[in-house]
């Protein structure tokens, strides 16, 4: 089947979700690089929006999941099984949490992130359930966290929201202090803003929600799904600010392309007790077998060094064409292999993605008008260099 046929078909039967979808169809790839069905090769900075950190064909991730293929795709969890209680184990031994539920996407993980809040202050015997989330969030699809994602275009038909969540301006500490209430239960934050457009929160903002937190009684919850596993040059972002979360969730990158999600908390806020919470697919084993191996690669020596090494680059790149057509590229901001280079308007990013694509480079959009670039955290130095020169190309045919 090829592009156009595919097209057809999902144009027939798949609901209209995604609008057009991109030019090309992949078919395989290898470390950092696409194919498509006519053979043709890409440089893939997009890694399925930051879910391929280990790029495609890794052989310790496919060995690991056609091992688990071959064993036990699935079985439910009345059973203990060895791959999530390792799995488990090796999360929270790596990260400053105590406990951890596993379920399948970014979007399940903040929904129990949420969850488990107000499951906390329920078992305290305290009413508190408000859920404070930032402008120009991203916390998924379900209705709780198509809620916290305070994105009006997000949610507008699926009215009435639940209950209780209210927003604040990203970045701004003392909004967060006035807008807390005696009822509010916890503040959910990206450590960096991955939808919104590649956006920091920053050291001393970070610190500041900490310190409100703490003097409130007040849960901090991370969404690491996007900034998390590695992208930053650390395993999780927040600890490029010193600042730790009670409450934190994953997604994307930990299977490496298998789907899998995690809530992960500290002892003290571990209030989910028996029929609280559940999943029928979450931390089967193959799922937890994948992210066994991502993590096994995350953590050998020197890996995610040469994450922030390879993102200093990837900075660098971008600023030297940010310096040359200073019209067209307003800023360059993020950290690690997670930039975002934000065009002025007269440059459209949609235009800029279909224009790399036809130079053999993928890339990604986010809100703002922002080229976001999240690449395999395996991609190599040669393949950043080739596609800043691609975007060169692109952007000094428009300037
Ligand atoms: N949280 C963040 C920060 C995200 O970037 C995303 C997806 O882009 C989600 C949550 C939702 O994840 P999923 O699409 O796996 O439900």
């Amino acid at each position: 089947m090829n592009h156009s046929e595919a097209a057809q078909l999902d144009a027939q039967y798949y609901m209209n979700t995604f609008g057009p979808r991109l030019p090309i169809m992949p078919v395989r790839g290898e470390g950092a690089v696409l194919y498509d069905d006519t053979g043709a090769a890409y440089v893939d900075l997009l890694a399925g929006i930051a879910v391929n950190a280990l790029g495609y064909g890794h052989p310790a991730l496919t060995k690991a999941v056609t091992q688990q293929a071959e064993d036990l795709l699935h079985c439910c969890n009345y059973f203990y099984t060895p791959q999530q209680a390792r799995l488990a184990e090796a999360l929270c031994k790596n990260s400053c949490a105590d406990r951890v539920f596993f379920c399948n996407s970014g979007a399940e993980a903040n929904e129990a992130a949420i969850k488990l809040a107000r499951a906390y202050y329920y078992r305290k015997g305290e009413p508190r359930f408000g859920i404070i989330s930032a402008n120009n969030s991203f916390h998924g699809r379900t209705l709780a966290t198509v809620t916290a994602t305070a994105q009006k275009k997000y949610q507008e038909p699926f009215a009435p929201l639940p209950a209780g969540f209210s927003y604040v301006p990203y970045g701004d500490a003392d909004a967060l202090k006035e807008a807390l209430w005696p009822s509010t239960a916890a503040v959910i934050l990206e450590p960096i803003q991955g939808e919104g457009g590649v956006i920091e929160g920053g050291k001393s903002y970070l610190k500041a929600v900490r310190d409100i937190c703490d003097q409130t009684g007040t849960l901090l919850i991370f969404d690491e799904v996007q900034c998390g596993m590695g992208r930053t040059g650390k395993l999780f972002a927040f600890e490029n600010y010193g600042v730790e979360p009670d409450i934190f969730t994953l997604a994307k990158a930990l299977g490496g392309g298998v789907p899998i999600g995690a809530v992960l908390c500290k002892e003290f806020c571990s209030a989910f007790v028996p029929g609280d919470h559940g999943t029928t697919f979450g931390g089967n084993p193959l799922a937890c077998a994948a992210a066994l191996a991502v993590l096994g690669e995350m953590t050998k020596e020197g890996f995610l060094d040469s994450v922030a090494e390879k993102g200093e680059l990837l900075k660098d790149l971008m600023r030297d064409i940010k310096k040359k057509y200073p019209a067209l590229v307003l800023d360059v901001r993020g950290r690690g292999l997670m930039i975002g280079v934000q065009l002025d308007e007269k440059l459209p990013v949609k235009e800029v993605q279909l224009a790399l694509i036809k130079e053999g480079f993928i890339a990604g959009t986010a809100g703002g008008n922002v080229l976001r670039l999240v690449p395999p955290l395996v991609i190599e130095e040669a393949q950043l260099q080739a596609f800043a020169a691609a975007l060169d190309k692109v952007i000094g045919e428009r300037a």
